[in-house]
């Protein structure tokens, strides 16, 4: 595992994020009082960025979503986190109005759809806009004043589509040392892009180009933002080969750094005495003879292909008889946005479509498809993982997906296949999955077959192959190749700033 010590020695780092890395909750006490409880939220980013925090005492600005998070914070919405008091959470309380149209909104009904270029469930509203607007600016005050107030040389790491305005917003306020921003969702081509009115997509591009450093998962993502802003921002230069642009008498670097886990936490999830015992239970009632044990797991999202991967299924059980029986899929399907009317059909539609599979191919002794329609924990969903002989991942756009890596990583055994959709940013990654196309159902089919019938030594070689990629490049690679590019881009301005 990299050092990661030696990276942000003298400095502050602030981290800017929609989700909160600690959450108080009332809850209700043994006695029937009311207790508070503090939770990390699940999600593999908070859990990844924590620890870097911890090390370097930074500040966390992100939105005190708890029920009980305000009165568990100063006036000023701060607190030192729980356990260790290693670093300091500072909250911002958002209103009904602002998360419907900050959030629930412009987040995730123009931009997320937007850019897994779903076009079909873009939604755009003046009003969600201007919420964006205004709760982009509230984070970014709160950003500022922690820049204001640190004790060594800030630097500011924005995350993720929720806050596309804040870095040029606090730049107006402030400059820190560096501010750089990881966008974890593809970023879409300039036509799709232009789908948000004229005005609304510049204004996006222009807050991004606030930062000195933009991260993507994959070069194309890299790609569509340069090609984006040499659409919308006329006056940008823009070098396609270094990935950099020239913009108000700046430099902007544009960086593809592909995100992971913490592969060491989930082999040892794996592998506890309990999951061994839980693997051993779910291939005795799943993988008995010659049955294969296929594994989905997603949040409810169109993003994720679940009634593709419901169509595919159900062709193949009709299409090929002598695949009944041989092959039973488990889908942990978590409810998600459960607001935004797309995903209640989509879980409606998903119920049905199971159901239906069912009613059709059961017979006596096999069920086709079983259901967890509820959120599992990484602790359980790593036993279930590694019990699998397969796994489907058929997301018809998706900017990394853990999931994939998850499964390779639990894979102890190395008996499974991981069948994975093409228009994920894993699959521009790892070199051993039998890649698939969600929108072609007869070669989605034909990708099932091949994996529940492939031979045990092709099986065995190709997750070899990828669990030995995945362990070089774990999310503390990631960690470290950020935050040495970081350290390197202000090595080289001082240098500059010192030869001018
Ligand atoms: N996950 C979980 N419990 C569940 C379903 C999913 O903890 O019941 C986790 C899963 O292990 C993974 C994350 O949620 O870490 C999903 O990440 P991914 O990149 O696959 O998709 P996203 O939900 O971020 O679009």
């Amino acid at each position: 595992m990299p050092d990661l010590s030696r990276y942000l020695v003298d400095r502050t780092l602030i981290m800017l994020s929609n989700r909160e890395p600690y959450e108080h909750r009332f809850v209700e006490g043994t006695g029937g009082e009311r207790a508070v409880e503090v939770r990390q939220p699940p999600g593999g980013l908070v859990s990844a960025l924590d620890p870097t925090m911890q090390a370097t005492h930074g500040v966390w600005v992100a939105w005190g979503s708890g029920s009980a998070d305000k009165s568990t914070a100063d006036a000023q919405g701060r607190l030192r986190v729980p356990q260790t008091n290693a670093y300091t959470l500072r909250r911002v309380f958002l209103d009904t109005t602002e998360v419907d149209g900050f959030y629930l909104g412009f987040a995730n009904s123009s931009l997320w759809p937007l850019c897994h270029l779903l076009v079909q469930h873009f939604s755009y509203r003046d009003e969600f806009w201007e919420r964006y607007q205004s709760v982009n600016a509230k984070f970014a005050r709160a950003v500022a004043d922690e820049i204001q107030l640190a004790d060594k040389t800030p630097i500011v790491w924005i995350q993720d589509y929720h806050f596309g305005l804040a870095a040029a917003m606090i730049r107006e306020i402030v400059e820190p040392q560096l501010l750089h921003q990881f966008w974890h969702i593809p970023f879409p081509p300039a036509d799709i892009l232009r789908l948000l009115p004229v005005d609304v997509d510049e204004a996006l591009l222009r807050g991004l180009l606030g930062n000195d450093l933009i991260e993507f998962h994959t070069e194309r993502y890299a790609l569509n933002f340069l090609g984006c802003v040499a659409e919308f921002i006329p006056e940008a230069e823009i070098d396609a080969e270094t990935f950099t642009i020239r913009f108000e008498g700046r430099d902007i670097e544009i960086g593809v750094y592909p995100i992971s886990i913490d592969v060491d936490r989930y082999e040892r999830m794996a592998s506890t005495p309990v999951n061994t015992a839980l693997a051993e239970r779910l291939r005795s009632r799943y993988a008995k003879n010659d049955c294969r044990l296929g594994v989905g797991v997603d949040r409810v999202d169109y993003t994720k292909g679940i009634p593709e991967r419901l169509r595919a299924l159900r062709l193949l059980w009709e299409q090929h008889p002598e695949m009944r029986e041989r092959f039973t899929f488990l889908l942990v399907a978590t409810p998600s946005r459960s607001e935004i009317s797309a995903y209640r059909s989509l879980e409606e539609e998903m119920v049905r479509g199971v159901l239906e599979i069912n009613a059709r191919f059961r017979t006596r002794t096999w069920t086709p498809i079983v259901l967890v329609h509820e959120n599992v924990s990484a602790e359980l969903l790593a036993g279930v993982y590694r019990a699998a002989d397969l796994c489907l991942v058929s997301s018809l756009q998706d900017g990394m997906n853990l999931v994939a890596k998850e499964f390779l990583a639990c894979q102890i055994e190395e008996r499974g296949v991981l069948v994975l959709s093409r228009f994920t940013g894993a699959a521009e990654e790892i070199d051993g999955a039998v890649l698939i196309n969600p929108f072609n159902i007869d070669g989605f089919v034909e990708g099932i077959r091949r994996a529940v019938n492939m031979g045990d030594g092709e099986r065995r070689v190709r997750m070899h192959r990828m669990r030995t990629q995945l362990r070089s490049r774990t999310i503390f690679d990631w960690l470290a190749a950020i935050l040495s590019r970081t350290e390197a881009i202000i090595a080289e301005r001082s240098q500059e700033t010192g030869a001018a």
